[in-house]
């Protein structure tokens, strides 16, 4: 026998056991964007390469060593996508819908980096994500939090924290680079190989590492919120304002970065202390220099993403559970005509009964399997289909998980005797 075929490392199937979890948390993704007047996007999950080297920034994880990057037959260096903030800010530039308006969006789906697979770390990952354009006050920046706050209550996920901080302009940046540098400069030594190269070309980044023995050095370091010009602090200002007004606690991080090389002012995550290494669960901020860096006219922007698969851990975790439904009615039928007249028997049903779920016996079977299946699928009620019933156009309704006598109804009759059972 030739080996099987195995999925990809790090990209995993979600089994049907699993994707009632999976279809739980979309519902309530669709019902909040809903709530808050959120329109969905979608884009492509291949894009040119120089979209994310142009906007992720060269001197990334992802960018470094995360891409999945290929040319295609025609020689076009194409990528999967790591992220969704570049794609949509590609599709919004490109279909004309963010210069002078306001957008509300969001989109859902797989995301790839070839990262070292681990819990919480996958290389096909899926991300939920939310992008407004159009919006400079820091009033959207609140409602962006505000409702991933809401969408932890609606998942029931209690044990989740904020931690914010503002970049600032990105002169006010550049003002405390230089300060950066030179305090990095005198700790050299502890810095690993990773940091003395970005020391060079971001040093910022350096502050991001998840290098433990730096940790201490890192703690230490000059904090950009001195560096701050006072239009960024204005808007962080108001910004923790409108969160105090609305009870969200957070913590202000002043080593929070974010891997990304796009955002400026607001920048947050949401961790939790449950999931291990992979604490971060969603990850935000503002862009407003990205869209004209991709070729647009200047745009302000803020979004956050979050991961999926972390999510449904802690959820699973806290012990919440999405069971399966299983069908409520189980169609038994036995013999050539009887399937014949089955499987109709069962489309009327379905007909007459949009909200019941209706599973047909298929692939014949003695009256004693089809009698286990019902049983085994978790239905309620098994409606058996037998010579002699359609003979006199009735059907027997046997009560699968209730102590009640078997009965006989009319075929004709059965739609209203189900909704009245
Ligand atoms: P990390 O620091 O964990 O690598 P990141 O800063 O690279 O995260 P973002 O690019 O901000 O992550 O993505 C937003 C969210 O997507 C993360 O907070 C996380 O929940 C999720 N995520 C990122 N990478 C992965 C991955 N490889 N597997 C699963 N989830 C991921
Ligand atoms: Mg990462």
């Amino acid at each position: 026998m030739s080996k099987t075929i195995q999925s990809i490392r790090g990209m995993h199937d979600v089994l049907p056991e699993d994707s009632s979890r999976w279809q739980a948390f979309e519902q309530v993704v669709r019902d909040l964007m809903d709530a808050y007047g959120y329109r969905e996007i979608r884009m492509p999950a291949v894009e040119s390469t120089d979209l994310f080297c142009r906007s992720i920034g060269e001197v990334t994880d992802i960018v470094e060593k995360e891409m999945y990057t290929f040319e295609d037959r025609n020689g076009d260096m194409l990528t999967l996508r790591p992220e969704g903030t570049a794609s949509c800010v590609r599709a919004g530039i490109q279909h004309g819908i963010l210069h002078n308006q306001v957008q509300r969006l969001w989109y859902m789906g797989p995301m790839f980096r070839h990262e070292r697979p681990q819990k919480g770390r996958y290389r096909q990952f899926h991300q939920f994500g939310v992008e407004t354009y159009g919006i400079a006050d820091p009033d959207i920046d609140a409602e962006l939090i505000l409702m991933s706050a809401r969408l932890w209550q609606k998942l029931q996920l209690e044990d989740i924290r904020l931690e914010l901080n503002t970049l600032g302009s990105a002169e006010s940046r550049q003002n405390y680079r230089q300060v950066l540098v030179d305090y990095l400069n005198d700790h050299r030594e502890l810095l690993d190989e990773d940091s003395l190269r970005r020391l060079e070309t971001n040093p910022l980044r350096v502050l991001d590492s998840k290098n433990r023995e730096m940790q201490a050095m890192i703690e230490q370091a000059p904090s950009l919120l001195e560096y701050l010009d006072n239009e960024s602090e204005d808007h962080f200002e108001q910004l923790r304002q409108y969160l105090d007004d609305a009870g969200i606690a957070y913590n202000v991080n002043p080593r929070l970065v974010r891997g990304l090389d796009y955002y400026c002012k607001t920048v947050f995550e949401w961790v939790t202390d449950s999931l291990g290494a992979q604490g971060t669960v969603c990850a935000g901020g503002r862009y407003d220099g990205l869209v004209e860096q991709l070729g647009g006219r200047a745009t302000p922007a803020a979004g956050f993403a979050l991961g999926i698969e972390r999510l449904l851990a802690l959820r699973q975790d806290s012990g919440i559970e999405d069971q399966p439904r299983s069908p409520d009615i189980y169609v038994m039928m036995q013999g050539e005509s009887s399937v014949r007249h089955g499987l109709q028997f069962a489309e009327k049903l379905r007909d007459e009964n949009p909200e019941l779920r209706v599973l047909s016996n298929c692939g014949g079977g003695s009256f004693k399997s089809q009698m286990k299946k019902a049983d085994k699928s978790g239905a309620d009620i098994a409606l058996i289909l037998g010579e002699s019933e359609i003979a006199d156009n009735t059907v027997t309704v046997k009560f699968l998980r209730e102590q009640k006598e078997q009965q006989t109804v009319s075929q004709d009759d059965i739609s209203e005797f189900l909704k009245n059972k």
